[in-house]
């Protein structure tokens, strides 16, 4: 117990001072969780303190101490930010949250155009990763050995603590494998002493089958408890469970981790039936690890401060959006966690709206800034992709997953057979928004833009038709 508190303490220092930790504190942490949690079955208390962080008094100094360090790192390592720094005259030791908006911040098309100028001169760069976004050229971003193991094992905190991950479950990944998300969780995962299964992003109907068959290993669950899908690939297992007359009963998961994209209460509330699991949404990005967020019970994206700063800027303007405004989440992701590709103000493209003073979190979370949930994109009439799929998801005759793009005012979306009364139904769900009408297609090709989702990313296997 003596070793334990020692690592508690050095854990503890790092988070206040911004200093790298000691891996072989988080790992043994991480280790010391999982034998009390096997033991006794709970964390024991004052466990979660360890991840809730600081008492909010000290929040503001130890946001300024993080942030002064995150900034001379990058303005001294990064070519990109170095030159930045040198030509305009900017002293790096002057930056504050205050005057963080000197700097301009960084947008996608920046490090997609020169991945390694991000990238500190110091760095030992072991693992490029690939973004998976849907707009076209993926993004690449470079991590460290000390990166990948220091956010898996803060992962695998935060999954026993927060998540309630036991070494009996067992955990299946059906996302892509380019992504550094599948390289966290497998390690974060089997820290924990769970089962990791690669399940991959494979047809649906391949996932279901796997999903259901029981596994016989000794000291796990029967069946796979856990599955992390994106959210349309999640829509396309509820449409093959309903299409292939799969009952809840069939499977033996517990907890649904949703990310990637927008998941709207419907397709929640259908996935939560269909497979008798509990479907939990977050958001993380490859830029920006670790900085992520939790769904809360009302409703709110939690973005925790101690791993980066976040702000919300209007996406126009990028300037601080109003309460009650559409903004993007722009995120500096601390130097304490990041030591490879360094991101000052990096511009995230994900929508979300500023909480109103009326609104502020009476939720479990409501320690953590909070603001809506991604709202996914906006059009130029002010319609968000949340907007869009609302209105279509609460719609069971529509197939999954959601197929839509807009023209002009037009809404475009994918019924296939045509189904009397289902127009009128939608007009009806759509009244108040910014929309001149909408046209039911059969497919996909009838589209008028093309409408890409993570659920197309399949990885091909041989088990179908065979
Ligand atoms: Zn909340």
């Amino acid at each position: 117990m003596f070793g334990t508190a020692v690592r508690q303490l050095g854990y503890a220092w790092s988070m206040m001072s911004g200093r790298r930790f000691r891996l072989r504190d988080v790992n043994a942490l991480a280790d010391d969780m999982r034998v009390t949690l096997e033991t006794f079955g709970s964390p024991g208390e004052g466990a979660d303190d360890m991840l809730a962080g600081s008492d909010p008094e000290l929040q503001e100094d130890l946001t300024r101490r993080r942030l002064r360090r995150t900034v001379r790192h990058a303005a001294a390592e990064s070519p990109y930010y170095r030159r930045w720094f040198e030509t305009n005259g900017v002293d790096p030791g002057s930056i504050t949250p205050a005057t963080l908006s000197t700097i301009p911040p960084t947008s996608k098309a920046d490090l997609r155009g020169m991945p390694a100028a991000f990238v500190s001169d110091r760095a030992r760069p072991v693992v490029l990763a690939h973004t998976t976004g849907t707009t076209g050229t993926p993004t690449m971003v470079w991590f460290s050995a000390y990166e990948i193991e220091l956010m898996s094992s803060m992962s695998a905190l935060a999954l026993m603590l927060a998540g309630n991950l036991r070494s009996a479950d067992l955990w299946a990944n059906a996302i892509s494998s380019r992504s550094i998300a599948q390289i966290l969780t497998e390690r974060a995962v089997t820290r924990t002493g769970a089962a990791f299964v690669h399940l991959g992003a494979v047809d649906p109907a391949v996932a279901l089958d796997r999903l259901a068959t029981p596994m016989h290993v000794p000291g796990k669950h029967p069946q796979i408890t856990q599955l992390n899908v994106t959210a349309s690939y999640l829509a396309a297992l509820v449409q093959e469970a309903e299409r292939g007359g799969w009952q809840a009963g069939d499977f033996g998961l517990s907890t649904i981790w949703s990310g990637g994209e927008v998941l709207t209460d419907a397709l929640r509330v259908r996935a939560e039936h269909t497979f008798g699991a509990q479907v939990r949404d977050g958001y993380s990005m490859t830029e920006i690890a670790p900085v992520g967020g939790r769904v809360c019970a009302d409703g709110h994206l939690h973005l925790p401060a101690d791993q980066g700063l976040v702000e919300i800027l209007d996406p126009v303007t990028l300037r601080p959006a109003e309460p009650g405004a559409v903004g993007t989440i722009v995120v500096t992701p601390y130097s304490t966690y990041r030591d490879t590709t360094l991101l000052l103000r990096y511009v995230t493209g994900d929508l979300v709206r500023v909480l109103r003073a009326d609104e502020q979190p009476s939720c479990a979370l409501a320690a953590l800034p909070a603001t809506s949930r991604v709202l996914g994109r906006v059009s130029p009439g002010g319609l968000t992709t949340r907007d869009v799929l609302d209105v279509l998801q609460a719609e069971h005759a529509l197939p999954l997953p959601t197929r839509w793009s807009l023209e002009g005012s037009l809404l475009y979306v994918v019924a296939g057979k045509s189904d009397a009364g289902l127009l009128g139904r939608l007009e009806e769900r759509a009244h108040g928004l910014p929309l001149d009408g909408i046209v039911l297609v059969e497919t996909a090709d009838d589209l008028p833009a093309p409408c890409r989702l993570r659920a197309d990313l399949l990885e091909l296997s041989f088990e179908r038709g065979l």
